[in-house]
């Protein structure tokens, strides 16, 4: 007789409210619960203030779960440079301090994109971004606001038909109301993630918008030197053939391959958690190994001691 297990999955590239999601961090774990996960991260863009309630629900639902962020590096358009840290210390004062950082670049960002649409005729405000940002949100929790609640706020006030219009005429990178937001080299967001105590991975590869894979690959050959730890090969924008190439060039050059939908809830209507575009299945060992290799690297004192991240611990019940 032979026994076969089922293959369990996870998904570990997720955003709730506290950025630009829109389900709050307990209720994207019911989801993951629903959906049938064993495992998630949350990776919201730039902050961590959703990690310890996620951690919270995740204990009390049985689900695994990996405290991560999202953040951006300098990059030439029209690709974008994302990179996610893993099993970063939710409350340690490194994470405050990038967060910080990252903050001030979007609050120096977002006015100049409102001033410009009101100048192109968009009469839209950051009182109402930020109202659309908070939706959902209890009044003691911070938001970080990014462009698609600005993309919201100008399909609610009828200036586009829709968010994905919002960013082809004027949010997107060729936009005619995009402005960049200050952003970290690739040396100091991989050391950020790594004061944080987490791990350092390319987030989406195929964002970068390379053109010849030899490109992709020197740029992660280059991220490797400078302490690259792992890259997504699953994601909601890869095709089988992206992923493929990308979990060659993780053999290559020693980098952990993760993957996970980037989930937004009903701001990508067509993401579904775990399943990405019906493209993305993360099986369980994905995250095993993920949490492998940083357990390995925290041992030979490479990042910071977790001391604050015992997951199966009460110090996140409060
Ligand atoms: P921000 O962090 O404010 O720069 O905004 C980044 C967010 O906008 C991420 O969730 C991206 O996936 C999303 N985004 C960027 N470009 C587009 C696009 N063309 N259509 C829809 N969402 C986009
Ligand atoms: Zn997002
Ligand atoms: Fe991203
Ligand atoms: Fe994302």
């Amino acid at each position: 007789m032979t026994h076969t297990t089922a293959t369990q999955w996870v998904d570990l590239h997720t955003h709730s409210t506290a950025s630009d999601g829109s389900l709050t961090p307990a209720r994207l774990i019911a989801s993951a619960k629903n959906a049938g996960l064993v495992g998630l991260a949350l990776t919201d863009h730039d902050t961590g203030n959703g990690l310890l309630e996620a951690a919270d629900a995740a204990r009390q639902a049985g689900i695994r779960f990996v405290p991560g962020i999202e953040i951006s590096a300098e990059f030439p358009h029209p690709g974008t440079m994302h990179l996610l840290g893993y099993f970063i210390d939710p409350v340690s004062p490194a994470l405050k301090r990038m967060s910080q950082i990252l903050l001030e670049g979007r609050d120096a960002r977002n006015p100049r994109i409102i001033a410009r649409l009101n100048e192109l005729g968009c009469f839209i405000t950051m009182d109402q971004v930020q109202a659309i940002a908070r939706r959902g949100v209890s009044a003691d929790r911070a938001v970080v606001i990014g462009r698609p609640h600005i993309a919201q706020a100008l399909a609610e006030a009828g200036c586009v038909a829709s968010v994905k219009q919002a960013f082809e005429v004027y949010l997107g990178t060729t936009g005619q109301a995009y402005f960049d937001k200050e952003r970290l080299t690739r040396k100091q967001a991989i050391d950020c993630i790594h004061d944080a105590g987490g791990l350092a991975v390319l987030a989406h590869p195929v964002q970068l918008r390379t053109g010849h894979p030899a490109e992709l690959e020197n740029i992660v050959s280059n991220l490797k030197e400078i302490g690259l730890d792992g890259i997504e090969a699953w994601h909601s924008d890869h095709r089988p053939q992206d992923s493929e190439f990308i979990l060659s060039l993780a053999r290559r050059y020693q980098l952990v391959p993760t993957g996970g939908s980037d989930f937004h809830g009903t701001s990508k209507p067509d993401i579904n958690l775990g399943l990405g575009r019906q493209n993305v299945r993360v099986p369980l060992a994905v995250l095993d190994e993920l949490e492998a290799a940083w357990r390995r690297k925290t041992a030979a004192g490479q990042v910071v001691p977790p001391v604050q991240i015992q997951m199966e611990s009460d110090r996140y019940g409060r």
